[in-house]
């Protein structure tokens, strides 16, 4: 057994790894730029080490630390990075408002002991400025849902996804099913480039009452807040009408259920074909069909989905 791999289930154990005798060892390595990021990956390279890549826009919860904790599970070294990408915000009031909290987010990946952490500014993930050249064209799959109501936001994922990954060269990369749409999206990139990263997708983590992880949850005002359980409130009764009713039903029950509750503005709710992403209309039209769903609750917009068959 090589020291790299006992270090590596050392770091595993939490509790054995806090012992004195350890903890001098751990040292989560933040890098801020392109060079302190290629070279840490590069000398874990060196050492054969595998390499998982959680890549996120911070204000982190407990949803991206369980992408954290499986990446560790499968990989030698975990790099996660804490980008808040201005391309893929169609809304400028998004941009703006969009939690920024490092040094929790430092402090929570510290704890499960993460390897490495990216924090590149705008200078350094855009240095020839924000107008990107780049085009990546997903076909069908950014026509629907997310890609519809906001123009040019999964070519803006795109294009940060993939420099993230020239730069960490990972051999796994860990995206929640939470963004189902922009996981299809990322999967269907590696595919159409031939890269050689496994994407690996991870459940949805939800708060005790359902209300789906989320970065913007901290925007909510308490009012807010109880209106926002409905969605998953909501899509956890359709699961379970899913079988009884027809798409149609279905989708009317739901797009109901939600407008009748205060505060919650539905922006789309679709049944769609989980490999496609195109709506269907009828439960025998595909294996697997899920439902997406993005709602306003004033300001903020959230998005969450369920698994119907
Ligand atoms: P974000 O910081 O919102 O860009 O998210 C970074 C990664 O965390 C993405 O792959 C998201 O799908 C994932 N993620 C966000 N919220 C959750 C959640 N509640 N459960 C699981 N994964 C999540």
């Amino acid at each position: 057994m090589s020291i790299s791999t006992v270090i590596n289930c050392l770091k595993q154990n939490k509790d054995y790894f806090c012992h004195p005798i350890f903890t001098s060892y751990y040292k989560m390595i933040v890098c801020k730029t392109r060079l302190e990021i290629e070279s840490e990956v590069n000398r874990c390279r060196a050492l054969n080490q595998t390499v998982g890549f959680v890549p996120t826009m911070g204000a982190l919860h407990e949803g991206h630390i369980s992408l954290v904790e499986k990446s560790k599970t499968e990989c030698d070294i975990t790099v996660v990075s804490i980008f808040v990408n201005p391309i893929q915000f169609n809304n400028p009031n998004d941009l703006t408002s969009y939690p920024r909290t490092l040094e929790n987010d430092l402090k929570l990946l510290e704890d499960v002991l993460t390897d490495i952490v990216f924090v590149p500014d705008v200078n350094e993930m855009y240095p020839e400025g924000i107008v990107v050249k780049e085009h990546y064209d997903f076909g069908l799959l950014e026509s629907v849902m997310e890609g519809e109501h906001r123009p040019g936001h999964f070519n803006g994922v795109a294009v940060v996804v993939k420099r993230l990954f020239d730069l960490v060269n990972p051999n796994k990369a860990f995206f929640g099913l939470k963004d189902f749409q922009q996981l299809a999206v990322i999967s269907s990139l590696v595919k159409q480039l031939n890269l050689p990263i496994e994407i690996v997708p991870c459940d949805i983590v939800r708060e005790e009452d359902g209300l789906a992880m989320s970065s913007r949850n901290v925007r909510l005002t308490s009012e807010q807040r109880i209106s926002a359980v409905e969605i998953s409130q909501t899509l956890f009764k359709a699961q379970v009408l899913a079988k009884a009713y027809s798409i149609e039903e279905l989708k009317s029950f739901v797009i109901e259920k939600i407008n009748t509750v205060p505060l919650l503005q539905i922006e789309y709710f679709d049944i769609v074909d989980s490999i496609n992403l195109q709506s269907v209309s009828s439960w025998d039209e595909s294996k697997e069909i899920i439902g997406c769903i993005a709602v306003n609750v004033g300001e903020v917009r959230l998005i969450d989905n369920i698994l119907f068959l």
